[in-house]
């Protein structure tokens, strides 16, 4: 749901009352999103990359901004328009990166990118976006651009600009805990705990999925790229796509 909009109502041709179509959770707007969302897969395939974006209020910029708005470094939800529009400059500072630095670095360029806002069950925002890189997924494979495991040794480095190891922020942003929303019959909609896999990251065309190399402590470490976490400090939940993954991504998210 947007915090953005407020549905105005007006009366078409047959004097009938009706909703505007870009108002969000209707089905209508829900229909543009896949219809452009199809025109952008005839154009240029499947998108190879998908990622979230989540608000995380423990992130110094939402407290700077409660601080100079109500002189108070907790109050970051008193407005709600304020934490959305503080949340849209958190992201768009995000994704400009992402286009830029991250793509260049670890994905060939970037070729095309979709995302849609999403404020779920009147909860804190976040985005879903897809990407077209100039690199394949293959080549991403090859050069570990997602990877599952958590950092050790010499891959877990100071972050001095955080004062961190990369290995505090995965536990912090990237280990996941089920809960009422992903369990299912006991069992969670995720897949977690995912199984070991000490081969390469590989597509397994049994379950339609990526299956990401992992051992035995990284079982709950949910997909990401280091330079990305360390920029975003959030869950990011980054993968490989595949055409039916995006598939069932657009039935769950964008329509019907
Ligand atoms: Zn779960």
């Amino acid at each position: 749901m947007s915090m953005f909009f407020r549905p105005k109502r007006s009366v078409d041709s047959r004097g009938k009352s009706c909703v505007a179509s870009h108002c969000p959770e209707l089905p209508r707007y829900k229909k543009q999103l896949y219809l452009k969302f199809r025109t952008f897969m005839e154009a240029h395939g499947t998108p190879t990359l998908f990622g979230t974006f989540t608000c995380n209020l423990a992130k110094s910029f939402y407290s700077e901004v409660s601080r100079v708005y109500f002189g108070d470094d907790n109050q970051p939800l008193k407005d709600p328009v304020l934490i959305a529009i503080a949340f849209q400059r958190d992201f768009q500072d995000f994704f400009h990166f992402v286009k830029t630095t991250f793509a260049n670095r670890h994905c060939g360029g970037l070729r095309e990118y979709l995302y849609v806002v999403e404020f779920q069950s009147r909860g804190l925002p976040h985005v879903h976006y897809c990407l077209w890189t100039g690199h394949t997924i293959d080549q991403m494979i090859e050069s570990e651009t997602i990877v599952a495991t958590l950092p050790q040794g010499h891959d877990d480095v100071l972050l001095p600009e955080l004062g961190e190891r990369l290995s505090t922020l995965v536990h912090r942003h990237q280990t996941h805990q089920c809960g009422a929303y992903c369990l299912k019959e006991e069992r969670c909609r995720f897949g977690y705990p995912q199984r070991v896999h000490v081969a390469q990251t590989a597509f397994d065309p049994a379950t339609n999925r990526f299956v990401y190399q992992r051992g035995e402590d990284d079982s709950r470490i949910n997909p990401y790229n280091a330079d990305m976490l360390r920029y975003a400090q959030c869950n990011l939940d980054l993968q490989y796509t595949c055409i039916s993954g995006v598939t069932a991504m657009l039935e769950d998210e964008c329509i019907l």
